[in-house]
Formats: structure tokens, C-alpha cells, sequence
């Protein structure tokens, strides 16, 4: 078939093989032409591993260490008829250039938050893993069933106390609107701790102790944000940031229990990058493309794979360099202060009429449809492609 893009707002329904396996492939040629991360983890257990922070959490240590890796994720297999989704095609590059390497890569396609799904990790680690020294948790779900309970929990983007109202652009037509969200319930706000908050982190680390297989000295770091004061009603203060703070509380947790086979907890404050998770968040896409704009002029720019190189090499061996909170902060260069200053000037000033000369919409566009494996250099669109693609499983 021909593959081509069919986008609407932050959803794009299909993805190409050939564009997702270069758009991994460059993430692996920038990890191979970076200085060697001085943390080498072994055996390394990604969560939420297909997409976004959490594939470039598997690159990293596979090609700079030459770790093994198991990755846990949630994709759509292909059909002869419909594409996968994009995070299914970058499993399937991402499995076959470590293999070439000669590296264990294998992978787990099903709900994260669900007992079976550990399990099933637990009996691959155990026959032909060994312990895991490091544990990346990187999910962003919309939705939660409750292992116990079997409740489903759906988590919401909204403010809390008052509703909010700014600057928002509609990617689809291009222009500078105005978005209105009313505050979140309590329910809203429970519901989205139980989904992106820290108690599915925290159970996939005691079923890994559990079971014995955290290597002594193991490290584990979640993901977190904070960003720039405008966004705070949706993002740090609202519902998310609710669950981010819980991520922080069970991050404290983990670390005590890890602590005694010297084992180390981390949230990671990451920069503001294109998503699929980050383009569903109101106004946060127009807040990206005003700030991709001037960290690229002033050469700062840095997407997952750069952030995490990052943080393999300068925070997560020997001394993290934490924050006064205890975390880590790769997202200083995003939240520096003359970086910080334009972009709430731009922020005032960005109407429809000056969306490109004030920010790099264009830059967030190209971005966006890069993730579903589309504008990549040397992919031909106009041939017939074939879906179907296979990721070793493990069943
Ligand atoms: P993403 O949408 O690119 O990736 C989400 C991953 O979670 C995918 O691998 C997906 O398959 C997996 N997943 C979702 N539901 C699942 C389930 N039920 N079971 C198994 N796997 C499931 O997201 P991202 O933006 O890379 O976000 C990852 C983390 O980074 C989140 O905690 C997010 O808050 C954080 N973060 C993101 C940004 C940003 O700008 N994107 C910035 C800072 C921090």
C-alpha cells in the first residue's frame, strides 16, 4: 500500500515502516556518535519503551552500553490492510538493529498496569535476562484499569479551583485560538493520580524485588515536568501535576526499599518535547513551537534522544546532581531565565497573522509527523509499502 499521513488535531491513524525504522535510526546514530555514557546498566527493563522518552531510554543504554533490553508497551499490530501504530514499527527497528549488534532485545505488547503483564516480565527476565540493573518508567496512558479492583480510571487534562483560559493553536488550521477548560472534580483528580501517578511504578518495582531480580545497586528513574508559569493551571498545578507530585511521593518509596541492596530512585524533570503525549495537552503545542524556535537559534534544541543521552552521561552515574527537591533537571536549558523571558514575550505577542516569524510551527508540524514516521529523509512515500512488520514477542 501507499502510506500516507491521515492527521486530525494530535491524532494521526496511521505510521510507515520504513520512516519509523529511520527516525530510530537516527536516534541510534546520534547515541553511537555521543561521547560513551560513563552509566553502563546491563540488563535494562523499559516501561512504556515504543515512543517518546521511553524509546530513547532503550536506545541509549542498548547502543552505549550494549545492554539487553526489555521493552513493555502498549501498540497496534499491523494488517494487510491497516498500518500499525507508529510505536509498533519503531519496536520492530529498534529489535532489529540491536540484534544485528548482537544484543538481546525482546518485547512485551500489552497493558503495563496489569498483574499479567508483570508477570509476564517477571518469568522473561528470570529465564534468560538475570537481574535488571535499571528500570525506566515512561508510560503515558490515558486510562487505567485497577489491577485489584478492576476499576477503570481515566486520567484528564484540566485545572484545579478555577478554569483556565490562554493562548492555544489549532494544528490543523493553523491558528492562534483561545481554549476555555473548566476545573477538574475530585474524581478527576483521583482518577488521574491512579493512572499517571507513581502506584503502577511502584508495584512493577516490588514484583521485580519480589522476585529477586533487582540486581544490588540497581537505578530506577520515572519522568516528570514542570515548565514555564503559563502553563502551570493545566500542567504543575493542575490535575497531571497532581499525579506527578504522587509520582514523586512513590519515588521516595521506591528508594527507601531499594536503598538497603543499594539500589537508587530518580524522577528526571524532562524539556518539553513533541509527543503523542505532549501534543494532546491544551496549549502546550504552541508553547513548544515559540520555544523550539529560540533554542534552536540559540542552539540549544534537544529532543528525547538528546535528553536522555543527557542523562545517562552526566546524572545517572556516580552523583546525580539533584535538585533542592531531589530530582533530576534536564530541563535546564528549557527553563533558563533569558530562554524563559522570550518566550513569555513571544507568548503575549503570538497572534494567527505572526505564528511563523514568532515561533517554529512549521519546526512543530515536521515534528509531529516525524513521531508517526512521515517527512524522512531518504523514505520514498510514493512506493508501495508493505505493513506488516514483526517485533519479537514475548507471548
Ligand atoms: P509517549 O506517548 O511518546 O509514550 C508513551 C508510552 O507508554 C508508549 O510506549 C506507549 O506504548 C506506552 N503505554 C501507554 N499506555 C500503556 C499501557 N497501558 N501499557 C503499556 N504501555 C503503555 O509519551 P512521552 O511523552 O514519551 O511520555 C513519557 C513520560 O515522559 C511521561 O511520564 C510524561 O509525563 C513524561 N514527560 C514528557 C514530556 C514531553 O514533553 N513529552 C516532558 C517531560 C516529561
Amino acid at each position: 500500500m501507499i502510506i500516507v499521513p491521515k492527521t486530525r488535531g494530535f491524532i494521526c491513524t496511521t505510521a510507515h515502516p520504513d520512516g519509523c525504522a529511520a527516525h530510530v535510526q537516527e536516534q541510534i546514530d546520534y547515541v553511537r556518535s555521543s561521547p560513551r555514557s560513563a552509566y553502563l546498566p546491563k540488563n535494562v527493563l523499559v516501561i512504556g519503551a515504543s515512543t517518546g522518552y521511553g524509546l530513547a531510554s532503550r536506545i541509549v543504554p542498548a547502543f552505549s552500553a550494549g545492554a539487553s533490553t526489555l521493552g513493555v508497551f502498549f501498540e497496534k499490530p499491523p494488517t494487510e490492510r491497516k498500518t500499525a501504530s507508529a510505536g509498533w514499527y519503531n519496536s520492530a527497528a529498534f529489535e532489529a538493529a540491536a540484534v544485528a549488534d548482537g544484543l538481546y532485545a525482546r518485547s512485551i505488547n500489552g497493558d503495563a498496569f496489569s498483574v499479567e503483564i508483570k508477570q509476564r516480565a517477571i518469568s522473561e527476565i528470570s529465564a534468560s535476562m538475570g537481574p535488571i540493573d535499571c528500570v525506566v518508567y515512561s508510560l503515558a496512558s490515558p486510562r487505567r484499569t485497577d489491577p485489584q479492583t478492576g476499576e477503570v480510571y481515566r486520567s484528564c487534562l484540566k485545572p484545579i479551583g478555577e478554569s483556565y483560559r490562554q493562548k492555544n493553536i489549532n494544528t490543523d488550521k493553523a491558528e492562534v485560538d483561545e481554549v476555555v477548560i473548566e476545573p477538574a472534580s475530585e474524581e478527576d483528580i483521583d482518577a488521574t493520580v491512579k493512572v499517571m501517578g507513581g502506584e503502577d511504578w511502584e508495584l512493577w518495582m516490588d514484583a521485580l524485588l519480589e522476585a529477586g531480580l533487582l540486581a544490588d545497586g540497581a537505578t530506577s528513574v520515572a519522568y516528570s515536568y514542570i515548565g514555564p508559569e503559563l502553563t502551570w493551571p493545566i500542567y504543575r498545578d493542575g490535575t497531571i501535576g497532581r499525579a506527578k507530585n504522587h509520582l514523586e511521593q512513590s519515588c521516595a518509596r521506591i528508594r527507601g526499599k531499594l536503598e538497603s541492596k543499594g539500589g537508587r530512585a530518580f524522577v528526571s524533570v524532562n524539556k518539553a518535547v513533541v509527543t503523542q503525549a505532549s501534543s494532546a495537552i491544551p496549549v502546550v503545542p504552541l508553547y513548544i513551537s515559540i520555544l523550539f524556535k529560540k533554542m534552536k537559534e540559540e542552539g540549544l534544541h534537544e529532543d528525547c534522544i538528546e535528553q536522555i543521552q543527557r542523562m545517562f552521561t552526566n546524572h545517572l552515574h556516580g552523583d546525580a546532581h539533584l535538585d533542592a527537591s531531589g530530582r533530576i533537571r534536564i530541563d535546564d536549558l528549557e527553563m533558563r531565565e533569558d530562554i524563559q523571558t522570550h518566550v513569555a514575550g513571544a507568548w503575549e505577542q503570538i497572534t494567527t497573522g505572526n505564528l511563523r516569524e514568532l515561533s517554529d510551527f512549521d519546526g512543530y508540524q515536521k515534528n509531529f509527523l516525524k513521531l508517526f514516521g512521515f517527512g524522512l529523509a531518504g523514505v520514498d512515500y510514493g512506493t508501495e509499502c508493505d505493513p506488516m512488520r514483526s517485533v519479537d514477542l514475548v507471548e
